[in-house]
């Protein structure tokens, strides 16, 4: 489960002895084949730095305060967990680029751990150096992976984290039972991981928010501990239709939707294995690949359309880097970045730029908008 790479041999075998994570929630994440599925049809592309201010003028027309009775942008938040396969940031990277997209990655704290010294890390009630998504890998694979972060700042790309161990129901102690004192132990090894990383170069400036693994937690438990690391931001809690970000204890919640996916004919999480399990049980079927990469990307459409013309909520698609079942959900993904980021008054945007936006809104202003019903895909 490691997030995109494929050297996961002890992985593979924890899971199998686990009798397999998969069956649960979101997140896993699994070794990557090869080739994409389908040919993404990619935006004309202009040098980086055009690229990265275009992507910067097209947020800042929009962060003013609404006027009463102004429509809001229209939101997407692409979101990636694990963040730890530099084929798939090179892809993203320069997909976002001509899209004029700027997006949320959410990084596997242990993916700046060597395996050398994989016992530096100390997971909250288990041995040292233990792991269910792997470590970094090689040295110079570490340094690949701080180069490809830096990138992605550099190009105003946000950081979040996915916190280390990636330890899901069935796998105790999971996420799913942490106390706030285990969350503060995760979360203090997510920063001295990366303040560890400095030496080697990188720099995450503020880390405001992450995605729980699973997109599990005793949310009472684990809001304490992100206040405490300063966090702003979460974006793990699953929810019926497309709704706004609440605030409870401090934290904003950017609610993972769950729609009707019109090719199913049934309500699925918009995460991308979720999709998977939905679409065919999780099973490898990479001959359906582009099927499979048309059905999600009709719900990503249904999700936009449901919330454009509905409560213009901020629309959160989740994914991992990977390569599922011949790469179909990874490629719906990137097809609905090219078509999406451009229209008229949509905005590809990180957490914290949307999170920063609400913050400029005149509560009464924006509360026309989120009070509405949630967006839902109606029924044909
Ligand atoms: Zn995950």
């Amino acid at each position: 489960m490691r997030h995109g790479r494929s050297r996961t041999g002890e992985w593979l075998l924890l899971a199998a002895a686990l009798g397999l994570v998969l069956a649960l929630l979101a997140a896993p994440e699994a070794p990557e084949p090869a080739e994409a599925a389908t040919p993404v049809p990619v935006p004309a592309a202009g040098p980086v730095d055009v690229q990265v201010d275009r992507a910067a003028t097209r947020l800042a027309a929009w962060m003013r305060p609404l006027a009463p009775g102004e429509r809001p942008p229209q939101f997407v938040l692409f979101s990636f967990d694990g963040a730890g396969s530099h084929r798939h940031w090179q892809r993203v990277l320069a997909l976002a680029g001509a899209s004029e997209a700027r997006i949320t990655a959410f990084l596997s704290g242990v993916y700046l751990v060597p395996d050398g010294e994989r016992r530096r890390y100390r997971p909250p009630g288990r041995a040292a150096g233990t792991s269910a998504v792997g470590f970094g890998g090689s040295d110079a694979e570490v340094d690949v992976l701080i180069g490809d972060l830096m990138e992605a700042r550099r190009r105003g790309h946000e950081i979040g984290t996915h916190y280390n161990g990636h330890f899901c129901a069935g796998d105790e102690p999971s996420v799913g039972r942490w106390s706030t004192a285990m969350w503060d132990a995760e979360l203090d090894q997510f920063f001295a991981f990366v303040e560890a990383a400095r030496a080697r170069g990188l720099d995450l400036g503020a880390v405001r928010g992450g995605r729980t693994p699973c997109l599990e937690g005793r949310w009472a438990q684990a809001y304490p501990a992100m206040r405490a690391h300063g966090f702003t931001y979460d974006t793990s809690r699953p929810t019926d239709g497309i709704v706004w970000p609440t605030e409870e204890h401090g934290i904003r919640e950017f609610w993972m939707p769950s729609v009707r996916v019109p090719a199913l004919r049934k309500q699925v999480l918009l995460m991308d294995y979720n999709l998977w399990m939905a679409v065919n049980g999780g099973r490898d079927e990479p001959e359906r690949a582009a099927e499979f990469s048309d059905t999600v990307l009709g719900a990503y459409r249904a999700a936009y359309t449901a919330a454009t013309s509905g409560n213009r909520a901020p629309l959160v698609i989740g994914s991992h880097f990977n390569r599922w079942s011949g790469g179909g959900f990874f490629d719906a993904v990137e097809r609905f970045m090219a078509e999406v980021c451009l229209r008229p008054e949509t905005v590809c945007a990180t957490h914290s730029d949307v999170n920063a936006w609400i913050d400029l809104q005149d509560p009464e202003v924006l509360d026309v908008w989120r009070t509405m019903p949630p967006a839902h895909v109606p029924r044909p």
